[in-house]
């Protein structure tokens, strides 16, 4: 793992969130985007070398409705950035991390991620993602 790329927070409202962590970070959203396969809305912040994502649930079958209604708001995952995706998720694999996905797949802000079940890291819910070149 190279660096902790992002983290993301499941939010109730994104645009009343992005008001909250422009005030907050004392810079301004760098880009929204949806993840329709995901059913997420998605804002980042770039804090040093390291972003914020906040998430919005898109419909109420998304895993971040599932997420809020189970958790309320709050930090969702922590994303590493990795050079090799395939070869992270292969190795991990083969120490006993459940990965959540068979391959990767694409995510917001031009990435491949792939996710590792929070049962397998004490309740966390790890993203990996590399970026697409
Ligand atoms: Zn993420």
């Amino acid at each position: 793992m190279n660096k902790i790329e992002h983290i993301g927070i499941a939010v109730r409202n994104l645009d009343e969130a992005i008001l909250t962590y422009t005030e907050l970070l004392g810079t301004e959203c760098y880009k929204t985007e949806a993840v329709e396969s995901e059913g997420v809305k998605t804002a980042f912040f770039q804090v040093g070398e390291s972003k914020i994502e906040l998430l919005e649930a898109s419909n109420e079958n998304s895993p971040i409705a599932k997420f809020i209604e189970k958790k309320g708001e709050g930090i969702h995952h922590i994303a590493f950035d990795v050079t090799d995706i395939q070869q992270s998720m292969s190795e991990l694999a083969a120490k006993g991390f459940q990965l959540l996905n068979e391959a990767p797949k694409n995510g917001a802000d031009n990435k491949l991620v792939a996710f590792i079940h929070p049962k397998s890291s004490n309740g966390v819910l790890v993203e990996l993602c590399q970026e697409k070149k």
